[in-house]
């Protein structure tokens, strides 16, 4: 049926299996940054409910193509230009770290902190999250993106610290784990994991 690259039947096994490896608590969210416009329809068939994308123009193009087949949420670094494209469409930003963009700001969100200091990431030091949670009204957990590993086990320490920022701020969800330690993320008290590579490639 799809025009493009992806099957399928291949991505809802993948599914399949992420999901019951996280079992029913956990949100599993779909990446989409690689996907292209035409391969978003096997994702749609193969049972994917909630997608994520990092870019407000491709949020915009696929939601124009796909609407309500899919729950949208809002994964990339958000600019304050596109947080009303963002609003239109997104249940859910996980990646608020600008005073700017909470200025512009709708929908629920969670504020994503940078907890390996690498500048190269964004995200608010820990430092700064009691004071930028008073800038918006509507924040219901944390998400880090911890840096790349060989090993799953050197992402702990990361996910065990945004689930004790969260706890200390009275915040419930918590948004971490990718391809590479996603399971180690639920063992750590993640309610959502964001994978992409694993789902669309053997
Ligand atoms: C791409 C991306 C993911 C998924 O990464 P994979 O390694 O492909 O699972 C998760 N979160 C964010 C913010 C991303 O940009």
């Amino acid at each position: 049926m799809s025009s493009g690259s992806l099957r399928a039947d291949d991505i809802r096994e993948r599914y399949e299996r992420i999901r019951s490896e996280v079992g029913p608590a956990v949100t599993v969210v779909a990446a989409t940054k690689y996907v292209s416009l035409e391969d978003m329809a096997a994702l749609a068939e193969a049972g994917i409910e909630v997608v994520g994308e990092n870019r407000a123009q491709d949020l915009e193009a696929k939601h124009g193509a796909y609407g309500d087949a899919f729950r949208w949420h809002f994964i990339g670094h958000l600019q304050s230009r596109k947080a009303k494209t963002v609003n239109e469409i997104c249940e859910l930003v996980h990646s608020l770290s600008s005073e700017s963009a909470a200025r512009r700001l709708t929908v629920p969100a969670l504020v994503e902190v940078n907890l390996s200091g690498e500048e190269s990431k964004s995200g608010i030091p820990p430092e700064q999250l009691e004071a930028f949670l008073e800038l918006y009204g509507d924040v219901r957990g944390l998400m880090t993106m911890p840096p790349a590993v060989q090993d799953p086990e050197e992402s702990r320490p990361y996910f065990r610290r945004l689930r004790e920022l969260a706890e200390a701020n009275g915040l419930r969800e918590l948004s971490m784990g990718t391809s590479q330690d996603y399971k180690v993320a639920v063992e750590e008290g993640a309610t959502l994991v964001r994978v992409g590579s694993v789902l669309y490639r053997d």
